[in-house]
């Protein structure tokens, strides 16, 4: 856990787009922020150069105290979960959750008891050994989120992770991420189109339109303004 600041962070895209500007967000350790907003108002922008997707063109982002804005993806200690899965469709479902950690150079045991640990807690004991195309789409998101729990993040970034999926699941899977919220209290920044996930899981909402920051607060306090 870490916590997470953005500091007067901006995006100009080449060709000149302002998708991002002047964001200022200190995150504390454990919080979870839900960002939400109008379609291109520049949140999967802001969360890409998090990541260390995109670059950032200007301010600064720290995590855990680290300025990370020259870091890789694979530096900055973060795990990203997407709204399309991003699984590898050839591997395993435990080769999936298994692949970061490997990378990483972790013991054969260490992998092996964080890929049983998370399919305990996602529920996919008897799927590890299914390749993707065989599982359901609540399924393969719950993979997804193994795959960055087994990494045991300094955080956790989510770009609209359910909006794939039908409404009963949705639903569901809401509440397994209110619970591993509550279990990891790991830092989360978080993207989403739903308001009932919004106050399901934010500490903090950040209200975002045209790449600023409209609002910051709890999500009563925002949802009851006009
Ligand atoms: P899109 O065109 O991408 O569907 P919307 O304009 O429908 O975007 O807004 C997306 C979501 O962001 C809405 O569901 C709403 O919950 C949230 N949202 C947008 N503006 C605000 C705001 N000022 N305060 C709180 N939530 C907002
Ligand atoms: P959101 O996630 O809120 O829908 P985005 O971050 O995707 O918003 O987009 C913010 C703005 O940046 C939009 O005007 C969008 O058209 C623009 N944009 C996004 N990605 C690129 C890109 N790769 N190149 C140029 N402009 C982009």
């Amino acid at each position: 856990m870490a916590e997470l600041t953005l500091k007067s962070v901006g995006k100009t895209y080449a060709g000149g787009v302002d998708a991002v500007s002047d964001v200022n967000i200190d995150i504390k350790d454990g919080e979870f922020i839900v960002l939400v907003g109008p379609s291109g108002c520049g949140k999967s922008t802001l969360l890409r150069m998090v990541a260390g997707l995109e670059t950032v063109t200007r301010g600064d982002v720290h995590i855990g105290g680290r300025r990370v804005n020259d870091l890789d993806p694979a530096e900055r200690d973060i795990a990203m979960v997407f709204q399309n899965y991003a699984l590898y469709p050839h591997m395993s479902v435990r080769d999936n959750m298994a692949y970061g950690l490997k990378n990483r150079g972790e013991s054969k045991a260490v992998i092996e008891e964080r890929v049983a640990e998370a399919a305990r807690m996602l529920e996919l004991g008897q799927y590890l050994d299914r390749k993707p195309r065989a599982l359901s789409g609540g399924q393969r998101q719950r993979v997804a989120m193994g795959r960055a729990i087994v990494r045991q993040p300094s955080a956790f970034l989510f770009d609209e992770p359910l909006s794939n999926l039908d409404a009963k699941l949705r639903v569901s899977m809401r509440m397994e991420i209110r619970k591993l919220q509550q279990r990891l209290g790991t830092t989360s920044l978080y993207v989403t189109h739903d308001q009932l996930e919004a106050m399901t899981l934010a500490d903090r909402l950040v209200v975002l339109n045209g790449g600023r920051v409209e609002q910051i607060g709890a999500p009563l306090e925002v949802y009851r303004k006009p």
